[in-house]
């Protein structure tokens, strides 16, 4: 049995951002993650401007920044056709580039920066339970990478486990109060970039056309780049039934990234890598003794690639709020609480933001006006919803959105009752997201239609440990792929 001030279940994103600031002062920190470093996760891993400034905080950013990403500082959005290009807004220390680093590369320079700061990160070591003091948790019981049963007892404990986190199943927030289900699929892959040394092979492209997205991303080592399609997340089985077939079919629906990627060294092409399985959600993320940080707590479509980002925010954050509280359990339980209401609050609009984008539809006539609007310069903008400097309803206040539903009536090339009867459905959902942020109610569980979808079907919770089953302990250390991507829920 051991002591320590925070013990963390998990070592990427969120694990990572708590750990290295409450190790860096002073108190003691113990990390475990049932994996062994390097480790591949399924994500396309982009960052933008404050993103990176994240790692920056954590202490991450120089070791990332050796894998050598291509360091992208503009984007360009295209919707049916309509281009608008800009910079990246930087972030508050400066960082001004976005990046996007493999996972396997990515977080073992996070565990790495972390253990330098002195935080103690286990490896291979399996989270198996909490252990409780009088109603409060006072720390974990884990096996360690020799099947060994340990514990450590902490002050605080938190779950960065990811969206199957076993420390939400055993403090009772397994269950989400608040789910959404995804429309889209991901499906992609990485090859050598065909556009090295193009203005192309330094920028962020999305296109929208009809229901479908494609996103091409520079990656790292630079040359690499990353292809990524958003269709219909029924789609996913069709690409795993015949990856090659699919890909031409979504590259004939993308003109754009056909071109991007024209010349390609078919030899450099990687395996095809696919999920539908991204509903968004709020867990409880507080409770007496502990806190869950990162996707164990809060997950948002795929389609804005903020969650690291957010995972990263949302351990800085949490260590922020309780290193000086941390010689007082009940101050502790306070900080984690307001920190939760907090971290809801940053991710309201983003969550709401995503949930609209995951639906399949065609784009509307008024989105391809703010996109004809926004492209009029370089300066930061629309891009703006991605690094979060501000929200969808600060880049498009009302007037800017009646100003594009009157030139899609003069523009747009669908009938005026269709423009006008979507526009009235989109208004609505906007102004009960806008209601619901003024309200900043605690854990709410209202429905914003046309936003939170409904048809999630939650799986069971993570198995008891093996201690409480009775089947004896296996050794914890695991090597390859995090089973993060392994939550099927039911299309
Ligand atoms: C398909 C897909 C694409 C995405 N694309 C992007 C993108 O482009 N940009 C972006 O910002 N975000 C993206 N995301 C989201 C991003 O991947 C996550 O938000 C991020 O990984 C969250 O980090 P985390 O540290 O909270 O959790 P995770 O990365 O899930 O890490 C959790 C860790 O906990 C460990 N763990 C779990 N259970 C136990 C246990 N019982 N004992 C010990 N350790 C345990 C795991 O081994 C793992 O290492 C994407 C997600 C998906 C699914």
């Amino acid at each position: 049995m051991e002591e320590a001030d925070v013990v963390v279940v998990g070592s990427r994103l969120a694990g990572c951002a708590v750990a290295a600031p409450v190790a860096r002062s002073g108190r003691k920190v113990i990390v475990i993650d049932k994996m062994t470093f390097p480790s591949d996760q399924l994500s396309t891993h982009l960052l933008t401007t404050t993103g990176v400034s994240e790692l920056a905080k954590m202490g991450a950013l120089p070791r990332v920044l050796a894998t050598n990403p291509t360091r992208v500082n503009q984007a360009t959005f295209v919707c049916e056709g309509i281009p608008c290009s800009e910079r990246f807004r930087p972030a508050d220390d400066g960082t001004d580039f976005g990046i996007c680093v493999p996972r396997d590369l990515q977080d073992i320079c996070l565990v790495e920066a972390t253990r330098e700061q002195g935080a103690d990160i286990r490896e291979g070591c399996v989270f198996d339970d909490l252990i409780w003091t009088n109603g409060r948790v006072a720390g974990i019981r884990y096996r360690d990478e020799n099947g060994e049963t340990r514990e450590v007892h902490a002050t605080l404990t938190v779950g960065a486990d990811g969206r199957r986190s076993s420390v939400a199943a055993r403090v009772g927030a397994w269950t989400p109060y608040r789910m959404s289900k995804n429309g889209r699929g991901l499906v992609f892959r990485y090859m050598d970039d065909p556009k090295l040394g193009t203005k192309d092979a330094e920028t962020f492209i999305v296109w929208r056309e009809n229901k479908s997205m494609a996103f091409a991303f520079p990656s790292a080592p630079v040359g690499k780049l990353l292809v990524l399609f958003m269709g219909h997340r029924d789609e996913v089985s069709a690409a795993r039934k015949d990856p090659e077939g699919y890909w031409q079919a979504k590259l004939d629906q993308h003109p754009g990234m056909k071109e991007r990627v024209a010349g390609v060294d078919s030899d450099s092409l990687t395996k095809v890598r696919s999920t539908g399985d991204t509903p968004a959600f709020f867990r409880a993320s507080s409770g007496p003794g502990w806190a869950l940080a990162g996707d164990a707590g809060h997950f948002k479509d795929p389609v804005t690639g903020q969650g690291m980002r957010d995972a990263m925010w949302a351990g800085r954050t949490l260590a922020e709020w309780v290193i000086p509280q941390l010689d007082d359990p009940a101050s502790v339980d306070r900080a984690t609480r307001q920190w939760e209401a907090d971290r809801d609050l940053h991710c309201l609009p983003a969550y709401h933001f995503a949930n609209q984008d995951t639906k399949i539809e065609k784009q509307s006539a008024v989105l391809q006006e703010i996109f004809r609007d926004a492209g009029r310069t370089e300066d930061p903008d629309l891009g703006d919803l991605f690094t979060r400097h501000r929200t969808p309803q600060e880049i498009v206040p009302l007037p800017r959105m009646v100003r594009a539903l009157t030139l899609a009536l003069i523009r747009g090339k669908e009938p005026r009752g269709k423009i006008v009867s979507r526009s009235i459905g989109d208004l609505r959902t906007e102004l009960a997201i806008r209601r619901e942020i003024r309200a900043g109610d605690f854990r709410s569980t209202r429905t914003v239609e046309g936003s939170d979808h409904t048809g999630v079907k939650w799986p069971a919770p993570p198995k008891a440990p093996p201690s409480e089953s009775g089947m004896p302990p296996v050794p914890g250390a695991k090597k390859g792929r995090s089973e993060a991507d392994s939550m099927e829920v039911s299309p």
